[in-house]
């Protein structure tokens, strides 16, 4: 434990002297230092273990450290560390058979990136090339990740200072009842109208200037509102109707994270491309991609397609996916994960919501989780603003860390987004967390 504390001792000073961290003013943070993790467990720079109820970014769908991983990727490094992305290499073709296995038919090559912010800017790229077209549509309350056209696509407050005006991106609202723009009071009516307000913006935009339209399968970071088949299918014939390519962002909702391998299958509809990233290889070495139908990749059958990584289909991040979709699927991870969420959190979550003043509402599927922390649940006015944070929220979050489990939070919103192949006992002991925090609220205002 002392040698422990030393290196983290001396890690943090490094880090603070050296390190420039994502999305943040460098003064006003004080990162928590992880010296080591296991499964669903972190241990901090003083050996304190805490259950991760955040998956990290939720990309440690299962966990961390999992043996087999660690030794494919022990194992490739023996082998071969890097390679040219012009050059066939074992691992990844593997990868891209494993992965497109688990597609309907017709989306049969992959497109490998270094994650899930360039997954999405290439399938943007190919969008535009496929169709000829520049604009695309894409839904606020959302995140697509964070290089140019990503956070220009995203639909949240990180777009706002990084927007060049120049992207050809036209927002919409999506579905989501709890806080919806349309009135609805029914998830019926909620899906028709976002629907029709759709139909619409396409419409007032040019459909023959569409180039695509682009998607989380279900919204994650934004707030995990899980849309109806009925919405899905609705953006689906609009595509269709108007040659517009559909692009399924799968980079958190994805391998296996609701339940199945991806979230689109909820919803009975093919995407034209799919992206991916984070659980593909639960981020033990950096991975994403695109998933071509046969329509976009005859596109660039006989024509060049103008893009490319030097680590595209990297060796030691593909062995990571082989071994990662294997050990989901040799260890039944997906049907865990919709187990969980079918007996254990979903109804636990509900409890917590009827016993807490300050929860406005739970919702989710498998292991993908959000509870909106409210003032009251009359006015459901948020416990953060939109885009900040409040103490109030900070005083949860402190608390749930305090008694041993760190949650994933944006703004007003916990996520409980564990590793896929949690225990059921680990679950319920986090769960039991919440719960104890959760019930005892009482902010006055
Ligand atoms: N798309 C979604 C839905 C995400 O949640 C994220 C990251 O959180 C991204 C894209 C960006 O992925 P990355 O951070 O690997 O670039």
């Amino acid at each position: 434990l002392a040698a422990l504390k030393d290196e983290s001792a001396r890690a943090r000073e490094l880090d603070r002297a050296h390190v420039f961290h994502s999305w943040s003013a460098q003064r006003l943070i004080d990162p928590p230092t992880v010296a080591r993790a296991h499964g669903s467990t972190v241990i901090d720079g003083e050996g304190r273990e805490f259950l991760d109820f955040s998956s990290q970014l939720v990309n440690t769908n299962i966990g961390h450290q999992h043996p087999a991983v660690v030794q494919a990727i022990k194992d490739q490094a023996d082998v071969l560390c890097t390679i040219s992305p012009a050059t066939v290499n074992a691992a990844r073709s593997e990868a891209a058979r494993l992965i497109t296995e688990r597609t309907p038919a017709g989306l049969d090559h992959v497109f490998f990136t270094n994650g899930g912010a360039d997954a999405n800017e290439h399938a943007i790229r190919m969008a535009r090339l496929h169709t000829g077209r520049t604009k695309v549509l894409s839904r606020y309350r959302s995140y697509h990740g964070g290089t140019q056209t990503a956070v220009n696509v995203t639909g949240d407050p990180r777009r706002w200072e990084n927007e060049t005006g120049e992207s050809g991106v036209v927002h919409f609202f999506g579905p989501f009842l709890y806080r919806s723009e349309f009135h609805a009071t029914t998830e019926a009516e909620e899906a028709e109208r976002a629907l029709q307000h759709l139909r619409r913006t396409i419409e007032l935009e040019g459909p023959a200037t569409i180039a695509a339209i682009i998607l989380e399968s279900i919204p994650g970071t934004a707030g995990i509102m899980v849309p109806s088949p009925e919405y899905m299918q609705g953006v689906r014939a609009l595509c269709d109707e108007h040659g517009i390519v559909l692009i399924a962002d799968e980079v958190m909702a994805g391998f296996g994270r609701s339940g199945k391998w991806f979230a689109f299958e909820h919803f009975d509809i093919v995407p034209d491309l799919i992206t991916f990233a984070k659980g593909v290889n639960s981020g033990y070495v950096p991975l994403g991609g695109v998933i071509l139908s046969d329509a976009i990749f005859e596109t660039f059958a006989e024509r060049v397609y103008p893009g490319g990584l030097t680590y595209s289909g990297h060796p030691l991040a593909c062995a990571a996916a082989v071994a990662t979709i294997n050990a989901m699927a040799d260890e039944g991870m997906i049907e865990h994960a919709a187990h969980l969420g079918e007996t254990i959190i979903g109804p636990r979550l509900r409890q917590i919501a009827e016993n807490s003043k300050h929860v406005g509402e739970v919702r989710g599927i498998g292991a993908f989780w959000a509870i909106e922390l409210v003032w009251d649940k009359e006015s459901k006015e948020p416990l953060a603003p939109y885009g900040g944070g409040s103490p109030e929220v900070a005083s949860v979050v402190a608390a749930l860390k305090e008694h041993g489990v760190i949650p994933f939070n944006n703004y007003h919103r916990l996520h409980v987004v564990p590793p896929i192949n949690i225990s059921e006992e680990d679950l319920e002991r986090g769960l039991g967390v919440f719960e104890k925090v959760l019930t005892d609220l009482d902010f006055p205002r």
